[in-house]
């Protein structure tokens, strides 16, 4: 079988866990001793990007000296990391190089705070530091154990638009590039390795994917490949029931449908990110989301089919944190084209909108994108009347279920009880439920939904 693997930040925390991440690759080149090697795509160790981030926000803020510590701390820890995988001359070429590419961002991010101003483009340029750093090391690290591999650079493979942090992959381009770089190396027999969220323009400028991207990358690369099956190793079991940071002792759903994987990925489920689907579903690629500390648990298998224990709900979801939107217009309601001039604001501020429902004489949405809300409003206010109301929550219920078991939306309802919901809705595919309320609510909400649909049987 032909596989993409994806270790996310926690699966190569530090140097024990990439050890584990060798020895499961190891396993899987031994299962599959005459099919071509595995494709590896990393993330950036665990936490590395957060500390990118801050390392911007201090530039930004004419930190310089504070910004270049973070610098110096990052690189230190991944210099200690990298003692304890490899070592001679490897290790000796490794932490060199790793010093220059710190040295060199370093440079960059001092002339950065020098003018406190640290564009798009340049905390691109920073952010794939993690990515880039964390992927080297693990290709040193099977080079050592003398396993046949080859560091891939994600930024001459994943092409894209050059909408910084949040950029658009070319699918035709990558996978021209993918097939023909990638591709010799897997000719080669060689395992490549790769950073995921990063990638660059075709003027080769570095790009990132949006936060948690890496997901993206592996199913972007896999569905290039062609290959038989996406696995996003992370540190749970698989897609659990609910967000285990919010309901106590979820359970593993074995099995969902990409249109469920979807939905919940797109309503908070960490997990994947939303967009992962999105070349599985075209290449119809199975993504199995699995543990690296327990390798042998089944994990989650994602396919088009899914399928569901009869009668029940899938898994919740919750999106906190979100903003409610009211549009009021007794004057515009009834005329056409108010929605679309309505939208249009959305669109030209580039904000996507979650959830929408509408009544006679209003029109309510939630976003989760705050940063041009202020430019949306006053372009909304110029014809209606618009109220705000921040620290709301989404809560989703999802299940291929819900569309032939009229008596699950009753059941979700009835367990929210008392719980002040602002905005219900039930998309055409009948796929879930979408309950908008106060973000304070959301555990509670979530516990006692959890309680209906997911009571272990032996409590
Ligand atoms: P990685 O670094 O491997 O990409 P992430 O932190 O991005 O890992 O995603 C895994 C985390 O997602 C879990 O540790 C868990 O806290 C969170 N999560 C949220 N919702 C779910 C869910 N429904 N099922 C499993 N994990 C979830
Ligand atoms: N390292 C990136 C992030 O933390 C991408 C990822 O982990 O998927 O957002
Ligand atoms: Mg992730």
């Amino acid at each position: 079988m032909n596989v993409i693997m994806k270790f996310g930040g926690t699966s190569v925390a530090d140097a024990e866990a990439m050890t584990r991440v060798i020895n499961i690759v190891r396993q899987q080149l031994a299962a599959n001793p005459t099919d071509r090697p595995p494709v590896v795509v990393v993330s950036a160790m665990s936490k590395v990007t957060d500390r990118l981030v801050e390392t911007g926000r201090l530039a930004g803020e004419r930190q310089g000296d504070e910004a270049a510590k973070l610098l110096s701390d990052l690189c230190a820890r991944h210099i200690t990391v990298a003692s304890g995988l490899v070592s001679g001359g490897a290790l000796e070429g490794l932490k060199r190089r790793l010093a220059e590419d710190f040295d060199a961002l370093t440079a960059h991010v001092r002339g950065w705070a020098r003018d406190g101003d640290v564009s798009p483009r340049a905390t691109d340029e920073l952010l794939a530091m993690g990515e880039l750093a964390s992927s080297r090391m693990v290709a040193a690290a099977f080079a050592e154990q003398k396993i046949p591999s080859a560091w891939v650079d994600s930024r001459q493979v994943l092409v894209t638009d050059d909408e910084h942090t949040a950029a658009v992959p070319d699918m035709d381009a990558t996978c021209a590039k993918t097939q023909q770089i990638v591709g010799a190396r897997l000719g080669a027999g060689e395992i490549p390795v790769m950073g995921g969220f990063i990638g660059a323009t075709v003027t080769g400028v570095t790009t990132t994917l949006g936060r948690g991207g890496s997901d993206y990358s592996a199913a972007i690369f896999g569905a290039c490949l062609d290959v038989d099956e996406i696995q996003i190793w992370t540190d749970v079991d698989g897609m659990l029931t609910a967000d285990p940071r919010v309901v106590a002792d979820p359970r593993l759903v074995p099995q969902l449908s990409f249109a469920e994987a979807s939905e919940l990925a797109y309503f908070g489920a960490k997990v994947l990110h939303p967009s992962t689907i999105l070349p599985a579903v075209a290449r119809n690629i199975p993504v199995r989301i699995l543990n690296s500390r327990r390798p042998e648990v089944k994990g989650t298998m994602i396919t088009a089919e899914g399928r569901g224990d009869a009668g029940a709900l899938t898994a919740l979801a919750c999106k906190r944190g979100v903003t409610v939107i009211d549009i009021t217009s007794t004057r515009m309601l009834m005329a056409f084209g108010f929605l679309r001039r309505l939208f249009e604001v959305f669109e030209r501020f580039k904000t996507p909108v979650d959830v929408v429902t509408t009544s006679e004489v209003s029109v309510s949405v939630t976003v989760d994108n705050t940063r041009r809300l202020d430019d949306i409003l006053s372009n909304l206010r110029n014809f209606a009347e618009v109220n705000v109301e921040p620290d709301m929550a989404i809560v989703c219920v999802v299940g291929e279920n819900l569309r032939s078991d009229a008596a699950l939306f009753g059941r979700a309802v009835t367990s929210l009880e008392r719980i002040p919901l602002r905005l219900v809705s039930q998309a055409a595919s009948r796929r879930n439920i979408t309950f908008v309320m106060r973000d304070p609510d959301v555990p509670q909400a979530m516990a006692r939904l959890h309680d209906a649909f997911f009571a272990r049987v032996t409590r």
